[in-house]
């Protein structure tokens, strides 16, 4: 497609059917890199009052790099992708110690921060800086993709190369903002993955993919997701006015999140296969329980819930033990009731949590 054609066609487009958000428009480095780095892979419905929530919070740079870890986690827990908010961190204190508060005014200056990548670099340095770079998005895979009628994978490393030359290619220079904007909203709400709208697109005529009746498979893909399966269970242990928990500190997924004690297994176990397991017998928790208290052990919920690459299944046991102050005193971590939610928990874990308040259990 000619590309002058089509910059002025999208943007016209953009004049009137612009979706407005609070970080559109800004000219602000922060605003622009908090918004990216919350609805990456987050629908924006879901994103919303999480930036909300912390541009209140944290309304400069320098107050996220002072805030504490755990309250900075509190604030995104449910949101996923964990790893995002431990970047952003990081990032935020070296832009407070080394930058002086000021986001540097380079791509690839802004590249070499944590967390930051070529979409990322891309977005900060043209909505906040108006430099010449093109975002690329799945919103613009798929739009480039399908107005040129492109078969390359975008996952493979041909494609990603070719994908971010013909997006620079057809970025309007002049108005980075504006046109990565118009970009990725055209994508979003009229080019969308499932059903898009041609029939009613102002590429309709020009559209290859429309011509050659491919819409329903660009983009292409070249590795179909596969997910890995594990198996949690989880134990809710109180005597009433205190709760177990531990905080995740392994190289894994939630990592700095809390959660309660876990016992990892190979496949779904029913609750005498758990009783009677290695696992079991030989973790420090269980190695100091009673007799009693085994047999008290109350099968609970299993959850279900798929991340990226792992699909969880979620198995909670529940038990009321007189046995807290022994536990304590063998250096468990037990928190008032009370206070559980202050502390950040990963998102099924914090609906079993709420789930609990409507029920009485023992
Ligand atoms: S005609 Fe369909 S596939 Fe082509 S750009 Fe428009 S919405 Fe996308």
């Amino acid at each position: 497609m000619n590309v002058e054609f089509f910059r002025k066609v999208l943007l016209n487009w953009f004049d009137t059917n612009h979706r407005p958000m609070p970080w559109k428009g800004s000219k602000d480095a922060y605003t622009v890199w908090l918004s990216e780095v919350i609805l990456q892979q987050t629908r924006v419905e879901q994103g919303l009052p999480y930036f909300e929530k912390f541009i209140e919070k944290y309304p400069t740079v320098e107050s996220l790099a002072k805030a504490k870890d755990d309250d900075v986690m509190r604030i995104w827990q449910g949101l996923g992708y964990y790893s995002r908010a431990r970047n952003m961190l990081v990032t935020a204190r070296e832009i407070n110690e080394k930058f002086d508060n000021q986001f540097p005014q380079d791509y690839e200056e802004l590249k070499k921060l944590k967390g930051i990548g070529s979409y990322t670099a891309a977005a900060i340095a043209s909505f906040a800086f108006d430099l010449p770079h093109a975002v690329v998005d799945g919103n613009v895979y798929r739009v480039l993709s399908r107005i040129n009628a492109i078969e390359t994978p975008i996952d493979s490393t041909k494609g990603k190369k070719q994908f971010e030359q013909l997006a620079n290619k057809f970025l309007d220079k002049k108005h980075p903002a504006h046109y990565n904007q118009a970009m990725m909203d055209f994508g979003a709400t009229q080019c969308t993955p499932k059903n898009p709208k041609c029939d009613d697109c102002i590429f309709k005529k020009n559209c290859k993919a429309f011509e050659l009746n491919l819409v329903a498979d660009l983009p292409v893909k070249e590795k179909k997701l596969k997910r890995k399966n594990r198996y949690f269970n989880f134990f809710y242990i109180t005597d009433g006015k205190y709760i177990l928990i531990e905080k995740r500190t392994q190289e894994d997924i939630w990592q700095n999140l809390f959660q309660f004690p876990l016992i990892e297994t190979e496949k779904q176990f029913s609750k005498d296969e758990l009783m009677k397991s290695k696992r079991m017998k030989q973790h420090p928790l269980f190695k100091n329980f009673k007799r009693a208290d085994k047999k008290n052990l109350r099968q609970g919920i299993l959850k279900q819930q798929d991340l990226t690459h792992q699909r969880l299944f979620i198995q909670f046991y529940l038990l009321k033990t007189e046995n807290v102050k022994a536990l304590m005193a063998e250096g468990f971590s037990f928190v008032n009731a009370e206070l559980i939610e202050v502390h950040a928990f990963p998102k099924t874990i914090a609906e079993f949590l709420n789930g609990l308040k409507e029920m009485t259990l023992f």
